[in-house]
């Protein structure tokens, strides 16, 4: 077992540095937040007082921040210059292409190796150790993050050079927030024709039109399985990371020169919402604006 730094105790953090400690690893932690720190301790981690003594002496280096400016402020103030050379560095956080791409180039002027490997999978997922992992990276970096990323999900995956496992992402959660929008809109014009909205999901669900958001995540109470819709639209996967992941999609495909019309309407809608003072709302509350 290994001694690994946890940077960032927050809702998806806590559960996967718990996870690394089940499983044996030494997690010495560190978040900004005392009560983080305080959760930390009681499972099984060993909290300390800044990001560098975490880092000291670590063989991997773990961050799951909220955005690309953490993780930039992090690496620069308490990696570099600070880690192990043979320490792996694994940014879980989120973040930007441009940034994720930009740390690997300075881990390796710094003679460090960094992988960049968001999740899918929301806070459940990282307290139960189920979470899917993306990673962008070398072969290397990929087969040395590899055994942690396993001690804290089902599934990890090799997307590609630095930067791919953020691509995948966002990726994946336009394609998510924009069927997310074509199936409420769905249901609701079913309604409009009078039809029986189990019986659409019941057709649906088995025809051309079904998707994950029908029907793993369907966005009507009482039709399909039990989801956050069952639940006033509380929990799951707030609009606001929605929104947020959206925005880096946008911010991507600009940056890549592509043509990205449902995924800009999706992050409109979204945007609208959020400022609606829904962004804690589960994202398939949208319904309720449609
Ligand atoms: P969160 O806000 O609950 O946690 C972030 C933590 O980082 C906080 O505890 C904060 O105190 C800490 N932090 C901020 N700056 C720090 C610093 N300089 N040093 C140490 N700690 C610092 O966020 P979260 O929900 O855990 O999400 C983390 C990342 O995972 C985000 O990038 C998010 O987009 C992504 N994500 C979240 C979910 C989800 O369902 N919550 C799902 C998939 C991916």
């Amino acid at each position: 077992m290994a001694r690994v730094a946890f940077i960032g105790l927050g809702n998806m953090g806590g559960g996967m540095a718990a996870n690394l400690a089940k499983k044996g690893h030494d997690v010495r932690a560190f978040d900004l937040s005392a009560d983080a720190l305080d959760k930390a301790r009681a499972a099984g981690c060993l909290p300390v007082d800044d990001a560098a003594s975490a880092v000291e002496g670590a063989e991997a280096v773990i961050t799951m921040l909220p955005a690309g400016k953490h993780v930039e402020g992090v690496y620069a103030e308490a990696v570099f210059g600070r880690a192990a050379p043979s320490a792996i560095l694994i940014d879980c956080s989120t973040i930007d292409v441009a940034t994720a791409r930009r740390l690997a180039e300075q881990a390796a002027t710094n003679g460090l190796v960094a992988v960049d490997a968001p999740v899918s999978g929301g806070i459940a997922a990282a307290a139960a150790g189920t979470l899917t992992f993306m990673v962008g990276g070398s072969d290397d970096g990929f087969a040395r993050a590899q055994p942690f990323l396993a001690d804290m999900g089902k599934t990890v995956i090799h997307a590609g050079g630095s930067g791919a496992g953020q691509a995948a992402k966002m990726c994946n959660n336009m394609l998510l927030g924009a069927t997310m929008v074509a199936t409420c809109e769905a249901f609701r014009l079913a309604e409009r024709l009078g039809l029986d909205l189990q019986t659409f999901y019941d057709i649906s669900s088995v025809s051309s039109g079904q998707s994950w958001s029908m029907t793993t995540y369907c966005p009507v109470p009482g039709v399909g399985p039990e989801t956050p819709a069952d639940r006033d639209y509380q929990g799951g996967f707030a609009a606001a990371l929605m929104l947020k992941d959206l925005r880096l999609a946008m911010e991507a495909a600009a940056d890549a020169g592509a043509a990205t019309p449902m995924g800009s309407r999706a992050a409109e809608l979204y945007e609208a919402f959020v400022a609606k003072g829904e962004g804690g709302t589960d994202f398939s509350g949208i319904i309720r604006t449609l």
